[in-house]
C-alpha cells in the first residue's frame, strides 16, 4: 500500500446501500471530486449487464452522470462495483478493463460480513492497493 486515500463515511454508506439494494447483481456507479479533490457525490449507475459477475455501466447514465460532473465543477475520483459473492480484489477482467488510470477503483466485497471496501488504482494493469479510510 503505497497510497493513502480518504474517503467520507457517508459516501460509504452510500456506495454499500447501493450495491445491497442490487445483489445478487453487480452493484456500480462513480464517485465525483470537487474542485479541492475531495469526494463529495456518489451516483449509481445502472449495470446494464444485470449480471453477479460483470458489470458494465449504462451508457445513458454514465453520459449523464458525466455531464452532472462537470457541471457542478466536479471530477471524476473514483468508479466503484461490488462483488456479490467473492473477495473485493480485482478481477482479471476488472483489470483489463480500467481505462481511468487516474480514477480510483472501489471494491465492495458483500460475501463478509460486515462487508469489505477496498481501493485501488489500476494503470495498465498494474494494481496497488490503496490503504482507505473512512472520515467522518
Ligand atoms: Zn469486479
Amino acid at each position: 500500500m503505497n497510497e493513502e486515500v480518504t474517503l467520507p463515511a457517508v459516501l460509504g454508506e452510500e456506495i454499500l446501500a447501493h450495491c445491497r439494494a442490487v445483489r445478487p447483481e453487480e452493484g456500480c456507479g462513480l464517485v465525483a471530486a470537487d474542485a479541492s479533490g475531495r469526494p463529495v457525490a456518489v451516483i449509481p449507475i445502472a449495470n446494464a449487464l444485470h449480471s453477479p459477475v460483470r458489470y458494465q455501466m449504462d451508457t445513458r447514465e454514465q453520459f449523464d452522470a458525466m455531464k452532472r460532473i462537470r457541471r457542478e465543477g466536479w471530477s471524476l475520483w473514483g468508479i466503484f462495483h461490488s462483488h456479490p459473492h467473492s473477495e473485493p480484489s480485482p478481477s482479471p477482467t476488472d483489470i483489463r478493463l480500467a481505462y481511468y488510470p487516474e480514477c480510483y477503483y472501489l471494491i465492495v466485497g458483500l460475501s463478509t460480513d460486515p462487508p469489505k471496501l477496498r481501493c485501488f488504482t489500476m494503470v495498465d494493469g498494474r494494481v496497488s492497493e490503496a490503504a482507505l479510510t473512512l472520515v467522518p
